[in-house]
């Protein structure tokens, strides 16, 4: 898990990204012991955990999510039958909303 330490570096992975906004077949359906890492103090959050909100997605199965500790956290969702999340990169709150603010998302 990487961890993005300024807006520059936030900015720049925020830009590769072909992210979207969740739309009405966007789902966090999953099972319980379904965690991802998170750079926050709880160090992980259930992905059904609906205090989570989902700023982002992109195909297939990638979140952006903003957890209730303001983290914002890009990760993976890879298995069929048994599921497991792979964060890409976390960042704090004010380094994720600046790089939201430069990017206009
Ligand atoms: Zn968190």
């Amino acid at each position: 898990m990487k961890v993005l330490r300024g807006v520059d570096e936030a900015v720049e992975e925020f830009s590769k990204l072909k992210i979207q906004p969740p739309n009405k077949l966007t789902s966090t359906n999953y099972p319980d012991g379904l965690v991802f890492e998170c750079g926050c103090e709880s160090g992980g959050h259930r992905v059904n955990d609906p205090t989570n909100t989902v700023i982002g997605i992109q195909f297939p199965v990638y979140f952006v999510m903003r957890c209730v500790n303001d983290y914002l956290t890009f990760f993976r969702v890879k298995g069929i039958f048994t599921q497991k999340a792979y964060t890409i990169w976390t960042c704090d709150k004010k380094t994720g909303q600046e790089a939201l603010k430069k990017i206009g998302i």
